[in-house]
């Protein structure tokens, strides 16, 4: 067997990390300027660099890769396990190193996310990721983004010395269910899985108590845990994937959770669908997520916006709509009196529009083009506001228009 160039291990690498949606930039066409008859410029399909958005909300560019798409668990829906006839690569620590360096002083990256199949055991693999983080920060003082995947199975002092050198550590719960993961990844431990993230809220949560207490304190982590959940690969439906979500923001004080619709992958299982779930699923759920975050609804409330027949969110109108259409009885809300965890509730209405709209009323009893002025679209809230001139008619009726919409097809998959 020839050895594999730096380059073709890139391409195999990369390619192999793209099934990680925590920094992706994925869903954009293929499109590659060395094929055109005259050329052209850019490429869609360069390898191994996504966009991700760092603490500060600066979108940045990572090297995003996999230390080897090797592994000795065979999960179901994974294009790297064991038992999956893809060609195979491994980085040693320092090509890792080499390439983020080099990317970086060419400007193309100001990151690296890095992730791998699991070879030998746990605690190996989690070495090689610590042993890259390590020599970035330390032999070539990196100051850049390091967005590291952790190993639940691994000892938790590799875990910490991980927090030490990297921005952000993610631990991927993989499927919404203990069931699901039972069924699609027999070899990992749901527990341990939640322990390993206990174990990092703790970390996380000393290292900021230290830091604030410490000037020369070390940062552990500074941007959190996050996760990734897998949708569309079993049968647990959108209430179950919040209620999942809800508790790991509750439970692990999470910064994000991840939401990848499921894609079919080269060679798959014969217990894996066999078409992907509708992309909007997973934005629908996006969605839900962003609401949970900063609009106030807990994850009850959410789940009463799903579809009693699929437990889906519906598919065709964005779930703060949907939860409107469900509860009318919270409707029309008083922009001049209504306190602002009402406003918030009404679709159409954004976090800035509501703080735009809560200190101009301060001055003034507001008329609807006031409101106007104050958010992107008027059209979208009239139904759902009063204001100082404008009071909607036919409420009910408008609304009953958008609650008929078809259950998510993808449940036809699951007979
Ligand atoms: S442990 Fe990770 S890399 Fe290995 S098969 Fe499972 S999901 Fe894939």
């Amino acid at each position: 067997m020839t050895a594999l160039t730096t380059r073709q291990k890139l391409e195999i690498l990369a390619d192999a990390a793209k099934y990680d949606a925590s920094c992706a930039s994925s869903g954009t066409a293929k499109r590659d300027s060395a094929s055109g008859r005259k050329g052209g410029i850019g490429s869609t399909e360069g390898m191994g660099i996504c966009h991700a958005y760092a603490p500060d909300g600066r979108c940045i560019s990572l090297l995003k890769i996999l230390l080897t798409n090797s592994c000795v668990f065979d999960c179901h829906y994974c294009v790297n396990r064991r038992s999956s006839d893809v060609r195979r690569a491994r980085f040693t620590v320092r090509e890792v190193v080499d390439l983020t360096l080099s990317f970086y002083r060419r400007n193309y990256i100001e990151g690296l996310f890095l992730s791998s199949g699991i070879i030998r055991s746990s605690d190996y693999t989690m070495e090689q990721l610590v042993a890259v983080a390590r020599s970035l920060r330390e032999e070539h003082d990196f100051r850049g983004y390091i967005h590291l995947k952790t190993i639940p199975d691994a000892d938790p002092e590799l875990a910490r010395q991980a927090g030490l050198y990297a921005d952000r550590l993610s631990i991927n719960v993989e499927l919404p269910t203990e069931q699901g993961l039972r069924r699609l990844a027999p070899e990992k431990d749901g527990q341990r899985i939640e322990s390993a993230m206990a174990g990092m809220r703790d970390a996380i949560e000393d290292g900021s108590d230290a830091s604030r207490r410490y000037a020369h304190a070390p940062r552990f982590a500074p941007a959190g845990q996050s996760t990734q959940m897998i949708v569309g690969a079993d049968q647990a439906d959108d209430r179950a994937i919040i209620r999942r979500a809800s508790a790991l923001y509750s439970r692990h004080g999470l910064r994000r959770v991840y939401y990848s619709a499921f894609s079919p992958i080269p060679s798959p299982s014969s217990v894996l669908p066999l078409k992907r779930p509708p992309l909007m699923r997973e934005h629908r759920l996006y969605q839900s997520d962003w609401m949970m975050r900063f609009y106030g609804y807990s994850a009850q409330e959410l789940e009463s916006a799903a579809d009693p027949a699929t437990g889906c969110l519906p598919l065709d109108i964005d779930p703060k709509l949907a939860w409107a259409l469900r509860h009318r009885d919270c409707f029309p809300v008083d922009v001049n009196r209504a306190p602002r965890e009402a406003l918030l509730r009404v679709p159409g209405l954004g976090v800035k529009a509501v703080d735009r709209i809560v200190a101009s009323r301060r001055h003034r009893r507001l008329r609807l083009d006031d409101v106007a002025r104050l958010t992107r679209s008027v059209a979208k809230l009239r139904p759902f506001l009063v204001a100082a001139d404008w009071r909607p008619v036919h409420l009910a009726d408008r609304l009953t228009l958008h609650i008929a919409h078809p259950p998510a097809s993808q449940y036809e998959l699951f007979p």
